[in-house]
Parts: C-alpha cells; sequence; structure tokens
C-alpha cells in the first residue's frame, strides 16, 4: 500500500476531511465509500488530492501502508459497527481504526474493548468544526490507546486547527476519553447559545432596538472579553434580512429550537455522575419548552406581569445584560469543566483540563478568546477544585454579581424567560453560601425514611426517633 491514512464515509464530513489530509505535506488518502457514486465523485472532483479510491474494503485494506490508519465518517450508530466489522475482517493487529463521527461515548468504550480483542487499535476521536471545520481545521479529541497515538498524532497534527501556534489536537485519554469530552463541548456550546439568546431577547423587550441594532451591540461585545466565534456569528445572523418580506431573518423564523441529542447525553451524563451542570441542562430544556407548540398555545393565556417592561437607562442596562452573560458564561464552563473531572475519575482517564480548554481556542464552535483564560486557571492551579474560584473568574464573578442579579430581577419583573441566567446565578449563590438548607432535606430524609445524618460538632451517624421520643442515637452509616 502506499497510503498513510484512509477515510470511510464520503458524505459531506467524510469527504472534507479527506480533502484536508490530502492537501497536507507527506499525506497520501485512499479514500471507500459503501456506494462506489460517492468514492467517484470525489476523485474525479478534486484530481488535485491524489486519492487512492478503493472499491471494496479489501481493495482498501491493501492500499493503505502498515499500520494501517483509517478514519471512519458515517452515522453514528449500527452505521458505524457494520464498518468498524468490515473493516476488523480486513484489518491486522496494530492498525488502527477511528470512529471521527459523533458517537456516544459508551458506544466507543464497547467498541475499543471489542477491537482490543483483535490486537487491531480503536480510537474514538471526537471532532468539532462542521462541515468548514473538516475542510480547514477541525479541533479534535481522540481517545485510544498510547500505541495508536504514536501513529496517529502526526496525522491529527497535520489537520487540525492552529491556536497561537499549536495544532488544536490533544491525546484526550484512554478508549471513550475522546468523545466523552466532545459531548461536554456540545453540552457547553448548548449553554452558550442560550446564554447569548437569553441575552438577545432582554436587550430587545427592554429597549425595543432592532435585530439589526443589536447586531452592532454584539459585534462591539466580541472586540471585548466576550470574543467568540458564537458571539460573532450571532451578530451576522440578527444582521440578515429576509429576501422575502424585508423582515429582519430573526423574526420570520420559526421560533422553536431542535436538538441532534448532545445536549441530552451530556445532562444525562452529568445526572449519573451527581455533577451539577444547570446551564447545560437549562439550555437544553429551553429547546424543549420552545419545541412544544400545542402546550405554548394552551399556555399562552396565563397572566404575565400588569406592567410593561422598560428601562430608564438603556446603556446602563446593556452592560448590566453583558456583564450577567460573562458571569453565566464562566457558571456554564465551570460545571462543564466539573463533568470532564467527574467522568475522568468514573472512567480512569487520566484527562488534563487545561490541554482540553488549549484544544477548544481554534476549529470548534465554542471556540473563543475566554479558553486562554481557562488554560492559565488549570496551568497555575492544576487541581483547581472548580474553575469560578480561579482567581481570573473569581475577580470576573465579584465585579459582574451584582449586574448579574439586577439583570435576573429585571427578567422575572418584566416576565421574561431567563433560565440560564437565573439557574447559573442560583448556583453561583449556592457553590458560595456558607450553610445551605440541604441540612433541613437531611432532616426529612432523616424523618421519612431513617436515612440518618451527620453533626455539625461532633463524629459519626445519627438518627432522631421520630415516631418515638425524638431522642437522638448513634446509627450506622447508611447515606
Ligand atoms: P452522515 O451522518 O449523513 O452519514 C452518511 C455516510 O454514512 C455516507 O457515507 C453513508 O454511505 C454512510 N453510511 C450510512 N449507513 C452506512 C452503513 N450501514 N454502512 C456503511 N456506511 C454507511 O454523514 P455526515 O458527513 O453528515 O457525518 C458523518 C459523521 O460525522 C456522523 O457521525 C456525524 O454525526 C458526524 N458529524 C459531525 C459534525 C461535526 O461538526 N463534527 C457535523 C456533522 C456530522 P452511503 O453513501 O453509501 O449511503
Amino acid at each position: 500500500g502506499t497510503a498513510n491514512i484512509g477515510v470511510v464515509g464520503l458524505a459531506v464530513m467524510g469527504s472534507n476531511l479527506a480533502r484536508n489530509l490530502a492537501s497536507r505535506e507527506g499525506n497520501t488518502v485512499a479514500v471507500f465509500n459503501r456506494s462506489y457514486e460517492k468514492t467517484e465523485t470525489l476523485v474525479t472532483e478534486h484530481p488535485e488530492a491524489g486519492f487512492i479510491p478503493a472499491k471494496t474494503y479489501e481493495e482498501f485494506a491493501a492500499s493503505l501502508q502498515k499500520p494501517r490508519t483509517a478514519i471512519i465518517m458515517v452515522k453514528a450508530g449500527r452505521p458505524t459497527d457494520a464498518v468498524i466489522e468490515s473493516l476488523m475482517e480486513v484489518f491486522e493487529p496494530g492498525d488502527i481504526i477511528v470512529d471521527g463521527g459523533n458517537a456516544y461515548f459508551p458506544d466507543t468504550i464497547r467498541r475499543e474493548k471489542a477491537v482490543r480483542e483483535t490486537g487491531i487499535n480503536f480510537v474514538g476521536a471526537g471532532i468539532s468544526g462542521g462541515e468548514e471545520g473538516a475542510l480547514l481545521g477541525p479541533s479534535i479529541m481522540p481517545g485510544g490507546s498510547d500505541e495508536s497515538w504514536v501513529t496517529l498524532g502526526p496525522i491529527l497534527k497535520s489537520i487540525a486547527a492552529v491556536a497561537e501556534g499549536e495544532p488544536c489536537v490533544t491525546h484526550v485519554g484512554h478508549d471513550g476519553a475522546g468523545h466523552f469530552v466532545k459531548m461536554v463541548h456540545n453540552g457547553i456550546e448548548y449553554a452558550d447559545m442560550q446564554l447569548i439568546a437569553e441575552a438577545y431577547d432582554l436587550i430587545r423587550r427592554g429597549t425595543g432596538k432592532s435585530p439589526a441594532e443589536i447586531a452592532e451591540i454584539f459585534a462591539e461585545w466580541n472586540r471585548g472579553e466576550l470574543e467568540s466565534y458564537l458571539i460573532e456569528i450571532t451578530a451576522e445572523v440578527l444582521r440578515q434580512i429576509d429576501a422575502e418580506t424585508g423582515k429582519p431573518l430573526v423574526d420570520v423564523i420559526v421560533d422553536q429550537a431542535g436538538a441532534k441529542g448532545t445536549g441530552a447525553w451530556t445532562v444525562q451524563t452529568a445526572l449519573s455522575l451527581g455533577v451539577p451542570v444547570s446551564g447545560i441542562a437549562e439550555a437544553t430544556f429551553a429547546r424543549s419548552l420552545s419545541s412544544h407548540p400545542e402546550q405554548r398555545a394552551a399556555a399562552a393565556s396565563l397572566p404575565g406581569p400588569d406592567e410593561a417592561f422598560t428601562v430608564a437607562d438603556q446603556d446602563a442596562f446593556i452592560e448590566d445584560v453583558r456583564q450577567a452573560l460573562y458571569a453565566s458564561k464562566i457558571v456554564a464552563y465551570s460545571q462543564g469543566f466539573d463533568e470532564i473531572r467527574a467522568g475522568a475519575a468514573e472512567y480512569n482517564w487520566q484527562i488534563d483540563l487545561g490541554a482540553v480548554s488549549k484544544i477548544w481556542r481554534a476549529g470548534c464552535i465554542i471556540r473563543a478568546q475566554f479558553l486562554n483564560r481557562i488554560a492559565d486557571a488549570y496551568a497555575a492551579e492544576p487541581e483547581l477544585p472548580a474553575l469560578l474560584t480561579a482567581p481570573y473568574f473569581a475577580d470576573a464573578l465579584s465585579r459582574g454579581q451584582a449586574a448579574w442579579r439586577r439583570v435576573v430581577i429585571a427578567a422575572a419583573q418584566a416576565g421574561i424567560p431567563a433560565p440560564a441566567f437565573s439557574s447559573s446565578l442560583s448556583y453561583y449563590d449556592g457553590i458560595r453560601a456558607d450553610r445551605l438548607p440541604a441540612a433541613l432535606v437531611q432532616g426529612q430524609r432523616d424523618f421519612f425514611g431513617a436515612h440518618t445524618y451527620k453533626r455539625i460538632d461532633k463524629e459519626g451517624t445519627f438518627h432522631t426517633l421520630w415516631s418515638g421520643d425524638r431522642s437522638e442515637i448513634e446509627a450506622e452509616d447508611t447515606h
């Protein structure tokens, strides 16, 4: 074989990734697709790439140098399993199969285990950045073995996005670590988008400014600490005028947000790990709420506040919203990184959180200036108990918290939903609280279920005889 890398699955993502690979010095790319038409089209349209097309899995394997390395870019789920099975029939021990699709990380753990038993390496790699990222440079989150990283590392580094001279790829951890981190990336993306949407809604309803005027506000924010791809594209979307009606496009788009499931995975996983990712959860639920038109129609007659919403000082309000957005964003990222740390502990992955923040600086949807601050925080203190306690973020929160409270109060009084802003503020107040009413919850649990409690003043586990004389006894620890 003469190709050093192969791609299986030549739909949008696969063909762009194959072209990206072929454009880099030193790569020769073998390509295969279940139906040959896609292969033929790609090879004909891009003669400059020098692709080596294969009609069968046998031909594909024969065209690859050993150890063979192939990246799968097909539909997640059953199709991915089908392709892995076919590749296992033609590959040999030491070869490397990479799944670059959006797999659910438990599937990746299962596949890695099954493939490893044959001596073939399996790497689940999260690839972010969509079509354009695949072509020009994505952020890549590979898991898998150390052995496979030796061969795969240089190839992935050659195609990844570059941030401040560093390629946006790192060996995240073993087996499913890469897909886990990609999942949390998408969850954070949900939170980021919802926060921006709440900021837009509050400004629009509070000031009466047009979408185009608000686009200018976002463009301005994009020159400061909020600088990010999502803020940038928000300005673009808000500026867009619908050709058919002459109205702002945002006003003719149906207000029901779709989802492909990665936000839900992030929240489900967080629930099982016991990590409160309330920002991501509220963002995911906000999409669900929007997508139930029958319920919304039935509830539309429920009353809101009596008075109309007006803000006295528009510029001051807009600045408050900016600060609320930044503070809430810090909370969302802090929660997301908590989930990665908890996942690493649960599944025995050695994940460098600073390295993760660095590979998100370019190529992916949540790319932002902000990620440099996260990298700095973990560089200064790798065992940081929570991102929001790092000096830079703690300072930003203490500067922004008054504005954040004013915005949440204004939203509540005006009857404007701000689930991500307000839940993030509640999280902030919860995590920094000296005493929480969790003590009362423990009392309730002990009352109805004899679940016991600890005391602040002595060691041991206790139970009150609620249905007896209400004296306290020492109990066995049952949590
Ligand atoms: P699709 O998810 O639409 O998948 C189409 C490809 O899957 C085709 O090559 C198709 O082959 C192949 N396929 C489907 N079923 C089978 C099967 N049973 N056996 C073999 N091949 C099969 O393609 P995309 O390019 O949109 O996405 C590829 C992957 O990348 C997906 O996992 C997706 O979730 C992920 N993705 C990631 C994005 C990102 O931003 N990171 C964005 C979009 C997607 P055929 O032509 O023969 O039908």
